[in-house]
């Protein structure tokens, strides 16, 4: 059997867009990921599918696996011939023993690269507005260990030189030690006033800064009760966050959302989130393929036979576009053979997703639902013409019901059907019950079920208990009072069921709580 390869990737300091676009290309197509706490559980959203994830951090029934076991694995996976990710937090190379991975793999002739990450030592200041070097203030910078013991950190740290390099000293794995820190870095010659910062969990949610002096910081850690991990930043540069600060300000900073959403539409909320500064966590609960039935395609197949008939195309959503243009494309039909037919979109992005297609749709509802559309369609419908309505399968039915009550021959076609996903990330559990999860978005009915069945599948027995201290938003009142009728409490429901409505009220929502 071929060998497999190992890539030894750096995952970036938390924050899942901080990874390389090597690092990135080596995970989705990488077999088995094997990945820690610092690593993010979100990157793994990338990885394939079927690809198997092992989790050697620590866990509340076992204990960190040892950096010989996690060695032996690589090489154990290795030679099964599977293409290999170890995720690492910040850069492998930094205090990762990545040496030691390299080391044996490298002994047991099996093929490996070494893919760079950001570290820690220098992303975590920067998210916290603080520059490790400076024209002014720093040549230079230090990544100093905080990790070992005082006695060995005496062996191994030469404080006398650490103190008085000429710039910046950044301690990763130092938060235990701050007093001792601090200490030496006195005794050695530097300035008790010399500021001080500790940035706990940075580039992520739980992102907290706490600003003070050689003396007077390891009791503010303490009355703080900051705890690991956290970089630990000496010298003039930590100023710099009084006019630097930057994600801290952002209206949504400090507030991780779960986005429930079918997996190819997600994508324009992540966005509106993660540029008010939120940390978005993406929990794809719905996903939509094409029907597989035969009966199914045979049904579509005879509508679009009739395309020169239609009076009226209706689409009432982004997907029915989407797919209703596959169809097209499958059974290699012209859109042009629709010529008689004006088109009706249900909302501005499914008039965009036809917009794209060069189709500008006639009519335009005010208000983003069904029943509206009805009223603005009254005036132009006649008795006798025909619709050819495109949807998902759990389309609602007011829309044919009525348009049949006005005498329109409704014709309805599912050219997608909606499936649950299969969940794959075991974290979400720990993560609402630990607080971890602020906000909750709801686009839709199905997310809402979807998600309690998903919580349930992963082990949640009362989840609409597990979401009691979360932030409840749904896009509008229909899927509000889904949400409410399956013993959620739902707190945020925008005046507009769009996504820009949504996101306005989770800002609004945000400002409130802070009392701005
Ligand atoms: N290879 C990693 C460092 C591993 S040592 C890197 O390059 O970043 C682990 C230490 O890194 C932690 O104790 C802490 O000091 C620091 N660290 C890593 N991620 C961090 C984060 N998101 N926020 C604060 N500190 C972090």
């Amino acid at each position: 059997m071929n060998k497999g390869k190992v890539y030894l990737v750096g995952a970036g300091p938390g924050d899942p867009k901080l990874i390389t676009v090597r690092g990135l290309e080596a995970l989705k197509r990488s077999d088995v990921i094997v990945f820690d706490r610092l690593a993010g559980p979100q990157l793994l959203n990338h990885a394939r599918p079927d690809a198997e994830r092992i989790y050697v951090g620590k866990l509340p029934d076992r204990h960190t696996m040892k950096q010989e076991e996690i060695n032996q694995l690589l090489v154990d996976l290795a030679l099964q011939g599977k293409t290999v990710i170890r995720l690492k937090g910040g850069d492998p190379t930094v205090f990762g023993r990545v040496g030691e991975e390299a080391d044996l793999l490298q002994k047991n002739g099996i093929l490996f690269e070494i893919i760079p990450g950001i570290t820690s030592a220098i992303a975590v200041p920067a998210y916290a507005g603080i520059p490790v070097t400076h024209r002014d203030l720093a040549s230079s910078f230090s990544v100093i260990t905080g990790h070992e013991s005082p006695d060995k950190l005496d062996h191994s740290i030469y404080w006398d030189k650490v103190t008085n390099a000429t710039g910046t000293l950044v301690f990763l794995m130092g938060v235990a030690k701050i007093d001792y820190i601090s200490e030496q870095l006195i005794k050695h010659g530097r300035s008790p006033a010399t500021p001080v910062a500790l940035v706990q969990w940075g580039t992520r949610a739980e992102q907290r800064t706490l600003v003070g002096t050689l003396e007077d910081i390891a009791d503010k850690v303490k009355a703080a009760g900051l705890k690991p991990p956290a970089v630990i930043i000496v010298g003039e540069v930590v100023h710099q966050r009084e006019t630097l600060s930057w994600i801290e300000n952002k209206p949504l900073f400090g507030q991780r959302v779960l986005v429930t959403r079918a997996r190819s539409q997600a994508s324009e909320l992540l966005a509106r989130i993660d540029d008010l500064g939120g940390e978005t966590y993406e929990f794809p609960v719905i996903e939509t393929r094409l029907p597989q039935t035969e009966e199914a395609a045979e049904a579509i197949r005879n509508a679009f036979a009739q395309a020169e008939s239609y009076d009226w195309v209706i689409l009432t959503s982004v997907n029915g576009v989407e797919y209703f243009f596959a169809w097209l494309d499958r059974f290699e039909i012209d859109i042009r053979r629709f010529h008689k037919a004006k088109f009706a979109a249900v909302g501005p992005k499914t008039a965009e997703a036809l917009a794209i297609r060069g189709i500008r749709a006639d009519l335009l509802p005010e208000s983003y639902r069904a029943e509206s559309l009805l009223q603005s369609l009254d005036s132009l419908l006649s008795p006798g013409q025909t619709a050819l309505l495109p949807r998902g399968d759990l389309a609602r039915e007011t829309l044919p019901k009525e348009l049949k009550e006005r005498g329109i021959a409704a014709e309805e076609i599912d050219v997608y059907e909606t499936i649950l996903s299969a969940p794959r990330d075991l974290w979400l559990p720990d993560m609402l019950e630990n607080g971890e999860i602020h906000v909750i978005t709801f686009t839709s009915s199905s997310t809402v079920v979807n998600l309690l069945e998903a919580l349930r599948r992963l082990g949640v027995q009362n989840p609409a208990e597990a979401l009691k201290d979360i932030e409840i938003a749904c896009i509008g009142p229909v899927t509000a009072r889904t949400a409410e009728e399956n013993g959620l409490k739902v707190t945020i429901v925008p005046e507009k069921s769009t996504i820009d409505g949504l996101v306005e009220a989770l800002v609004d929502k945000r400002r409130s709580a802070k009392g701005e």
